[in-house]
């Protein structure tokens, strides 16, 4: 191979298959020689709307022809517009853009050592969870519980005590002066979808409350309707104090956001920014892609999906003998009761269909929130197929 055209240029943080990805559209993907794929990833549960839909890049060419970056020093239309559309359908008050899911939980973050360096004597740890996934920044690995992360880059960014999902007492005990706040996700996406109880959200609401600390949801993967609600806290009809949104936001291009209530909210000049943050061309696609979601209907149908693969996914559990099939909307895995993940992604990779093992006993769906039931059909059809050979 040509040095210049070599693979081995791209840094190898992960296996990849040696095709390359060039054309997308709807739940479609193409390499570079027509091969079709059947996408079930989407970008990482990033591509709620598919592989590069019409409203995307309607808003991205007539953006890049008025304002691309204005510098995050001046305030610019999209971004405000975004902002309120956030704010009137949450219980946030204030909005910081980023860029990554990461970028925006490394600002939760900040936000709260501040909030307890003004408000509680200079507290600072946030108490986390056994699994959760928050990034892969030294901070938020370092507020992960993933255990592969447990043993890299050390020393790690101190202040984050782990406690158990959907287990009060495991967070009571690691409380003490020094905590700020309780930080978690609403489906616990690359531990396995793991569902954080309503019940357990609500009590942490109230203990939080009791103890004076913050709650943090990080809705990275389960915001802007993967669950069927706009937001994952919303089945526990709670609201906390700081929400992280990420993957979805974009709807495929690189876009996150901070949201915080008011009594939250205390940056002071210089302590947050970033050059591209809040930049006028990401922010406008933001806005198309919430104001998609927000069209009537198109939540019920999130949920109407979600039932029904769930029940196709059901009935092909029972058929083969394999374990729970469990999620909320269309962020759901099946358990397959065994270490067969990677071989089924694999074999699934060959027929034409991409699908991610986020734990080797299971396989996680997390389909554009258009995908139609043809689709969700088809790629049951598939693993029927793999399954039995
Ligand atoms: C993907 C994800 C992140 C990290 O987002 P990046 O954009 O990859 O930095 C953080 N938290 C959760 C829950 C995620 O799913």
């Amino acid at each position: 191979m040509n040095k210049k055209e070599s693979l081995k240029q791209i840094m190898e943080i992960t296996p990849r298959p040696d095709f390359i990805f060039t054309k997308g559209s709807g739940s479609i993907l193409w390499d570079q020689n027509n091969n079709e794929y059947l996408d079930f990833v989407q970008g990482w549960a990033v591509n709620c709307l598919g592989h590069a839909p019409e409203i995307i890049s309607q808003v991205l060419e007539q953006q890049s022809k008025k304002l691309l970056t204005p510098s995050p020093a001046f305030h610019n239309e999209p971004a405000i517009r975004l902002a309120s559309l956030i704010v009137e359908n949450s219980c946030f008050d204030q909005i910081f853009f980023a860029n990554s899911g990461a970028e925006a939980n490394e600002g939760a973050i900040k936000l709260a050592r501040k909030w307890g360096e003004v408000n509680k004597d200079g507290a600072y740890e946030i108490i986390t969870f056994k699994d959760a996934f928050h990034g892969r920044t030294l901070a938020t690995m370092s507020a992960s519980g993933k255990p592969q992360f447990k043993e890299l880059f050390e020393p790690k960014v101190q202040g984050f005590p782990k406690a158990l999902l959907n287990d009060i007492d495991s967070v009571k005990a690691l409380i003490n002066d020094r905590t700020v706040a309780v930080m978690l996700e609403p489906i616990q996406g690359e531990a396995g979808v793991r569902i954080t109880e309503d019940i357990f959200l609500q009590e942490l609401r109230q203990l939080t409350k009791e103890n004076g600390l913050l709650l943090i949801v990080d809705e990275i993967q389960t915001g802007v309707g993967r669950t069927g609600k706009l937001w994952g806290h919303g089945y526990a009809d709670i609201c906390p104090d700081i929400m992280t949104l990420g993957k979805m936001l974009g709807g495929g291009v690189p876009l996150s956001a901070l949201a915080a209530t008011e009594t939250t909210s205390c940056f002071e000049y210089g302590d947050q920014g970033g050059t591209f943050n809040g930049n006028p061309l990401m922010t406008a696609v933001g806005c198309a892609v919430l104001e998609t979601i927000l069209q009537e209907n198109f939540l019920d149908g999130v949920k109407t999906n979600g039932k029904y693969l769930t029940t196709c996914l059901e009935e092909f559990s029972s058929a083969h003998d394999l374990g729970e099939v469990r999620g909320r909307g269309l962020l759901v895995a099946l358990d397959l009761g065994s270490n067969r993940g990677p071989e089924l992604v694999e074999k699934a990779l060959q027929a034409g269909l991409l699908l991610n093992a986020p734990r080797p006993d299971i396989l996680r769906f997390m389909p554009a929130l258009n995908v139609g039931r043809g689709e969700i059909d088809k790629m049951v059809s598939i693993l029927e197929k793999i399954i039995e050979e």
